[in-house]
């Protein structure tokens, strides 16, 4: 199954995806109301640097309709029987495909420092990339809704919000055939057996956009009491514009 177009190839500027030091510390479990010693900062700037001398982000995006996307989601019949995802994407204006990377020189250059008995610098190095990659699928994002925007399809009431394959009930295995569809080994990702993607710091999944009110559920899925972060709520917050209630 072949994406019907558009589909856009986006290299990303490396300044896009860097995170400030403090992001990174509370990453890295320093509450953001505690002052880090100077050795965990020097260290956290130390491997800033080093992200930016190795990243290289890139990312893809292909638009594709309710329909392909059914049997995308539906992936490998491992999902849960309710969803976040399909109930959003099924009140949807437009639905894009997408996968990021922030390239495979930052994993084999974390893997080295682990080996090399620097595991601080590693484990930071480690967090720059997570949340690199995070920032590359938010840009990612952004220019698919510019893109929306550019064409009239995105109204003032309008909002994106991207799911991915193993999280929220969609099952790991749904990348596959969002692999099939979206081809992004292209832009150098592969996905391995075990359903991981190679390089390991990368992102897929659906950017959904639609009316601001498509986006609000409450979070009371069986598989929300597993869920550590809650991530729905602030993303779902950004998108309304204010933060839905934290007890739903
Ligand atoms: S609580 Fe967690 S698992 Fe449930 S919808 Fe929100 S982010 Fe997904």
């Amino acid at each position: 199954m072949m994406p019907a177009a558009p589909r856009q190839i986006l290299p990303i500027e490396g300044g896009a995806v860097v995170s400030a030091v403090a992001t990174v510390l509370e990453a890295q479990g320093v509450p953001a109301d505690v002052t880090p010693n100077r050795r965990t900062v020097e260290l956290a700037e130390d491997a800033a640097r080093m992200f930016q001398r190795l990243a290289r982000p890139i990312g893809v995006w292909a638009s594709i309709s309710l329909a392909d996307f059914a049997g995308v989601f539906g992936g490998e019949g491992h999902n849960a029987p309710e969803t976040p995802v399909d109930q959003t994407a099924g009140r949807a204006d437009d639905l894009a495909l997408f996968a990021v990377t922030v390239g495979d020189a930052l994993p084999s250059r974390i893997a080295e420092l682990f080996a090399r008995q620097e595991p601080a610098l590693a484990s930071m190095l480690d967090a720059h990339a997570s949340e690199g990659a995070e920032l590359a699928a938010h840009h990612l994002q952004n220019r698919y809704v510019d893109w929306l925007s550019g064409t009239g399809r995105l109204g003032a009431e309008s909002g994106a919000l991207r799911y991915s394959p193993g999280y929220c009930g969609w099952d790991v295995s749904g990348q596959r055939r969002l692999f099939d569809y979206l081809v992004p080994e292209e832009i150098g990702i592969t996905l391995r057996d075990s359903f991981l993607m190679q390089p390991l710091k990368s992102i897929s999944g659906v950017i959904i956009a639609g009316h601001q009110e498509i986006f609000d559920f409450e979070n009371t899925f069986g598989f929300c009491e597993e869920c550590s972060t809650w991530a729905c709520r602030e993303r779902i917050g950004a998108v309304l514009g204010g933060m839905p209630d934290e007890t739903a």
